[in-house]
């Protein structure tokens, strides 16, 4: 197919799709006085054009309002946790006592570790991917130090079979199998940033416990972009952040999950707030933490309202799309793309794609390895007016996002690298 044909058949997908009217309910960001061909979403998501009468209503609150707001507003800021779990649990299939949005994600990743994570002097590995993001890797490395271990034999790291770039599922069950009379916590990146390889779930998870470990997921990548199905899958926890694929804007409130199954045992130690504590004698500053059933339990300050509002706006439009038909066009997208990427005639000398080509192994990102002058490429694909992302070392990340990307837009990001390196 040369490009015009391809534009041409773009946009016949374009005009069948039931999806396409979410595209103008979103800003999109302008290069040169054109918008933008976005494709980030997986880094920063676009903002709803709802967000700002969110944010709005609060200021508008707190301003004839005062304190009163707590109560009185329209969204009550006292119970303001409350207003978003239907829709996240929906998001990562779980059950709205099993979500709660709060802090950021490293922050949750660490509460959960110290609830989660609780090594003994023989049973303390956590094995996870290697490469993970650098803050998980952080998070792994402090705790470990944390509890008297040393992350050199403590933190397993698989890594993909040479000439490979992803984990075979076979090789990480086998590691964890390996591994089971000392492995503490099994936990993976849901989507892994680099190489979008969306991790086993289910077989994972079912390892781990097999193993006498608790599984967690770090779903950064992969809230809002793939089915998770936590709760069925019965993951014991997991944590993410709004701004990626929830469209919640630049810093904002990340979420957590607890599975059901952990609600009632008071052994477990966790680091107290007040608003994790008993909603029913909050406010009587009482001695003695007694945390709220379900996850809310884990919170520890109130709500941060300007954030939560922003989250609120994006997940209206989560709802009204619904997850199902995200998914299914998120596949279709990520198919063309990939499918247009390998007719360019120099696929394998100048790149390879790095991603696995199975649809159930994916999400929307699709990691280009560059194989020569990389970065100036991405460069050169900056200044026509698209805005992928470049990951150290040598990787361009592309993300078409169902809500607001098109596939004309992933014929035009095609037309465009071929263009850029051929010059
Ligand atoms: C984006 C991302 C983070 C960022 O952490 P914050 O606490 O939100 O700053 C951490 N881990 C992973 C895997 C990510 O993709």
């Amino acid at each position: 197919m040369n490009i015009q044909d391809s534009i041409d058949f773009a946009r016949s997908l374009d005009r069948v799709d039931p999806l396409r009217s979410f595209r103008s309910k979103f800003h999109i960001p302008k290069v040169n006085g054109k918008e933008s061909i976005y494709l980030i979403g997986n880094s920063l998501g676009l903002q709803p054009k709802t967000t700002k009468k969110f944010i709005s209503e609060e200021l508008d609150d707190w301003a004839q309002l005062g304190g009163e707001g707590h109560v009185h507003s329209r969204r009550p800021w006292l119970y303001y946790h409350k207003l978003a779990k239907k829709s996240l649990a929906s998001i990562v299939g779980a059950k709205p006592s099993e979500v709660v949005a709060m802090n950021h994600l490293t922050v949750n990743l660490h509460l959960m570790m110290v609830s989660f994570y609780r090594p003994t002097k023989k049973r303390y590995k956590i094995i996870t991917e290697a490469g993970a993001f650098s803050s998980d890797q952080y998070a792994f490395e402090s705790q470990i130090k944390f509890h008297g271990h040393n992350p050199r034999n403590t933190l397993i790291e698989l890594k993909p079979r040479k000439g490979e770039f992803t984990l075979r599922t076979e090789d990480i069950l086998q590691a964890i199998h390996e591994h089971r009379s000392e492995v503490a916590l099994v936990i993976f990146g849901g989507v892994q940033y680099y190489t979008g390889q969306f991790f086993d779930i289910k077989n994972i998870t079912e390892a781990g416990h097999k193993a006498g470990a608790i599984v967690g997921f770090d779903l950064a990548h992969a809230v809002g972009n793939v089915p998770v199905n936590l709760h069925k899958n019965n993951v014991d926890f997991a944590v993410w952040c709004s701004y990626k694929y929830l469209n919640s804007g630049p810093g904002a409130i990340a979420g957590a999950f607890v599975h059901e199954r952990h609600f009632n045992n008071p052994n477990l130690p966790r680091f107290a707030g007040w608003w994790g504590h008993d909603e029913g004698e909050r406010f009587q500053m009482k001695k003695g933490f007694k945390p709220m059933a379900g996850a809310d339990g884990w919170q520890l300050s109130n709500v941060p309202v300007f954030q939560s509002a922003a989250l609120l706006a994006s997940l209206e439009l989560f709802n009204e799309a619904g997850i199902a038909a995200l998914r299914k066009k998120s596949i279709q997208l990520t198919d063309l793309l990939e499918f247009l990427l390998w007719q360019i005639p120099t696929y394998g000398k100048d790149f390879v794609i790095i991603t696995p080509a199975n649809p159930d192994e994916r999400g929307c990102q699709l990691s280009l390895l560059m194989k020569r002058d990389g970065k100036k490429v991405f460069n050169k694909l900056t200044q026509s007016g698209v805005i992928a992302d470049w990951r150290e070392p040598d990787v361009i990340r592309i993300a078409p996002v169902p809500l607001y990307n098109s596939f004309e837009d992933v014929v035009r990001v095609v037309e465009v690298l071929e263009e850029c390196l051929r010059k």
